[in-house]
């Protein structure tokens, strides 16, 4: 890494850094002396300080731990390897457990870093310097962790008696992460009253209150927890076709090509289409009106902030009868309403 002396034509100035050794840049507390590093860097470099471990010499001399690869090379691949070779076995169960259920390949990720506890919360930032505040700032728990977060937090423990419900699992609230996190994605069972298995609205809901924590946090926007757990819930539902399509007619269902095709004489088209990102769950709505021509008429657009698919059809349903009606009343008689989904 290039980090640039802050005065790099004076000879003196590069003897001086010649001559320090890396203990000058650390100061006897363990932490980095900026003063030094002030002195001689630009404040750009000052930055990439900030992501580096301050070297601790109480830990012995630096020397090779990893043997490079069979090509002689040290590569991530080996060192990752070596570091690895201890802690990870490729047959241990949970890992299939993680990614056998279909949900998006993001929450998959999503589980598999919670499980390896390597979410951001403030608890890690205060183990890597990052913060000397370990709280949950939003109910004051003296250490936000990722099961806090997910689980424990004031704002999060009124979600889960939803999937609770008629279940009987008496260690839900006193399991650690990764127990707590085996324990729901390996319940098959379905959620009450709904054809969801509860796996996957599990994995929904806690993405959606990563997701929501974070904007809170940062963007100051606020959800409802009844809106929280409806976004959950009709996501999982997307998760999960099977629960809103009886198997039978996906087999028998056979692969057409859909195009559009202009109306008759005398009839217009109105076609409309909604759509809701995955990640931040902001819809929006359109549609135009095209005559038998095929030509462009008239239009709408519109912002849908935090929704659910289906609402987002049902908000462009609504405001293309509205364009419909206005054309209606310019006694332009007859309308074809289509809508894309
Ligand atoms: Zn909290």
């Amino acid at each position: 890494m290039a980090l640039g002396c802050s005065s790099p034509t004076s000879p003196s100035r590069i003897d001086a850094i010649n001559d320090l050794k890396v203990s000058h840049f650390v100061l006897p507390s363990g932490s980095w002396n900026w003063v030094v590093l002030h002195r001689l860097l630009y404040p750009h470099a000052l930055n990439h300080f900030l992501n580096l471990l301050v070297p601790d010499f109480t830990t012995g001399l630096d020397r090779c731990i990893w043997e490079p690869d069979k090509h002689g090379e040290f590569s991530i691949k080996s060192t990752y390897t070596e570091l690895s070779k201890n802690t990870w076995d490729a047959k241990d169960r949970r890992w299939d457990l993680i990614w056998r259920f279909k949900i998006p390949e993001h929450i998959h990720y999503f589980i598999w870093i919670v499980m390896r506890d390597r979410l951001l919360t403030n608890e890690s930032g205060y183990h890597m310097n990052h913060t000397d505040d370990p709280s949950c700032h939003l109910c004051g728990a003296f250490t936000e962790s990722a099961l806090h977060i997910l689980r424990d937090c004031a704002l999060t423990t009124p979600l889960w008696p939803s999937l609770l419900q008629h279940q009987h699992f008496p260690d839900f609230h006193i399991l650690g992460l990764v127990d707590w996190i085996l324990l729901n994605i390996d319940n098959c069972q379905l959620l009450s009253g709904t054809a969801i298995p509860c796996n996957i609205f599990f994995s929904s809901l806690i993405w959606q209150i990563w997701k929501h924590r974070n904007s809170h946090i940062f963007a100051a926007t606020t959800v409802s927890n009844a809106d929280l757990l409806h976004v959950s819930r009709t996501w999982a539902l997307q998760f999960h076709p099977s629960s809103l399509i009886p198997v039978s007619i996906l087999i028998l269902s056979q692969p057409s090509i859909l195009r559009w095709c202009p109306a008759p004489n005398g009839w217009l088209t109105l076609n409309t289409d909604g759509s809701v990102n995955t990640i931040s769950s902001y819809g929006s709505a359109g549609g135009l009106i095209r005559d038998n021509d095929e030509s462009w008429l008239t239009g709408f657009n519109r912002h849908l902030d935090i929704t659910t698919p289906l609402q987002a059809e049902l908000w462009v349903i609504h405001e293309g009868l509205l364009l419909a009606c206005s054309y209606l009343l310019r006694d332009i008689p007859l309308l074809i309403v289509g809508s894309i989904s």
